[in-house]
């Protein structure tokens, strides 16, 4: 329970079509605006999975109006702050959930970055604008996503309302709910909002509060999936002020904790004499561990935390460690270069396209033809080298540390855009 205070142990991620809200409706709960990068931010869209914690509470006076008793701060506010619902200034308010958001990419081409935050989402929200049809094609593809990763608390966010009229508002709802229909969303909460004016938001707060924190294994061995890497020096620093490589990302079993010495897989990728790909794992020491700008001893599965290494910063610079898994050393699983899938199930169609019906058909996996695998947070290529009823051999172009099981989503190139194809699980 005091964990909760200074680390979120919940993931939700952002998904829908680009513009339709996601980075407007994270400020609005968080405070925090997830586009911090200039080029970002000229290009208006969340390039990398943006970083934004925030703390969900709610007023401990059960008379305190609903739904004004709900309320969202940024990750640094106390645990008690006072309600500040006119009439219950003098109540205290209840921490309920400590919460990270894992912003994405509603562009279509770095649907793969959104696949890679989608592996330590709890829950989600779907922005839905409401000034535009739905679905539009990335409101399609990103549902599809979830639906195949079997993602569970979809919150539909049925946003930009101060756009349109009452009635509108009414049958796009419906048009929603339609749409939802077959999907892991089916039942899922449509909460109309506008995230630029701040309506409803307390609403969508008790939807946070809603979602159950999933039970957690703190007793394994740490494994930590990196979905943001970094170096964080500034140019021309000295020696002796040089901090090491930093590695964003989510513990998905057991604790990490400040000075204990870790290994990161696969690790450095290096060729021998003989042109062969060899991966040499990263060790090294945890010298800390903060949640934004808390600081942690340890660090629990669930939320966003930043791990600050004792290793090389050059080895950690622009995201380079994205899809490694760090844990204790010794215990990661197995690194592979070439690997075996079972139970592929292939869609029937392309979804999200805006092209012809008849270019929408997913043909079957040919021999030679390169794919884009995600596993995890890693996303790379791949080249089918053998395809038998449903099951597949391939040739990696980068390394990936998994297990058996695991699920592999498994993009195509169909006009010049990495699309959704499929999915199935890695064979021994
Ligand atoms: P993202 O690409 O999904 O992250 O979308 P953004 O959050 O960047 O929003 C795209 C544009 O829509 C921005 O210009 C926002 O100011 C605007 N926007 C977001 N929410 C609302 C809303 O509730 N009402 C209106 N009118 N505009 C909004
Ligand atoms: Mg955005």
């Amino acid at each position: 329970p005091e964990v909760i205070s200074r680390q979120p142990t919940i993931n939700i991620g952002l998904i829908g079509h680009v513009a339709h809200g996601k980075t407007t409706v994270v400020r609005a709960i968080s405070g925090i605006q997830t586009t911090r990068f200039k080029c970002e931010l000229e290009r208006n869209i969340t390039v990398k999975l943006g970083y934004a914690n925030a703390k969900i509470y709610k007023c401990e006076d059960e008379s305190c109006p609903w739904p004004l008793c709900y309320k969202s701060y940024g990750s640094a506010k106390e645990d008690n702050p006072p309600c500040d619902v006119p009439g219950f200034k003098n109540c205290k308010m209840k921490l309920l959930r400590h919460i990270s958001f894992v912003d994405c990419p509603g562009h279509e081409i770095l649907m793969t970055r959104m696949l890679s935050g989608a592996t330590i989402m709890d829950g989600a929200f779907l922005l839905i604008a409401a000034n535009e049809s739905c679905p539009q094609p990335q409101t399609l593809e990103h549902l599809s996503a979830v639906d195949i990763l079997k993602l569970q608390n979809l919150i539909i966010l049925q946003n930009k309302v101060d756009t349109i009229q009452q009635d509108q508002a009414r049958n796009q709802y419906k048009a929603i709910r339609e749409f939802l229909k077959g999907t892991v969303a089916e039942g899922a909460p449509v909460v109309p909002i506008s995230a630029q004016l701040n309506y409803n938001i307390d609403a969508v707060c008790e939807y946070i509060a809603r979602i159950p924190i999933p039970k957690r294994d703190f007793v394994s061995p740490p494994r930590m999936v990196v979905i943001r890497s970094f170096d964080v020096n500034k140019p021309g620093c000295g020696i002796d002020d040089m901090k090491g490589g930093v590695v964003g990302g989510s513990i998905i079993k057991g604790v990490l904790k400040v000075n204990q010495m870790v290994e990161l897989r696969p690790g450095i990728l290096d060729k021998t004499a003989d042109g062969k790909t060899i991966c040499r794992p990263i060790y090294s020491r945890i010298v800390s561990l903060f949640a934004e700008q808390n600081k942690l001893q340890f660090a629990v599965p669930g939320g966003l935390i930043g791990v600050g290494t004792s290793m090389d910063p050059s080895l950690s610079r622009s995201d380079m460690l994205v899809g490694q898994v760090l844990g204790d050393v010794g215990t990661l699983p197995e690194v592979y270069i070439e690997l075996k899938i079972r139970k592929i199930k292939l869609l029937r169609r392309l979804v999200g396209v805006e092209e012809k019906e008849s270019e929408k058909h997913v043909a079957n996996l040919v021999k030679g033809e390169v794919l884009m695998l995600n596993i995890l947070s890693m996303a790379t290529g791949a080249q089918v080298i053998k395809v038998r009823n449903n099951s597949a051999k391939l040739q990696l172009t980068a390394p990936v540390c998994t297990g058996i099981g695991e699920k592999v989503v498994l993009s195509r190139r169909v006009g010049g855009h990495w699309r959704l194809i499929g999915w199935g699980e890695i064979e021994d």
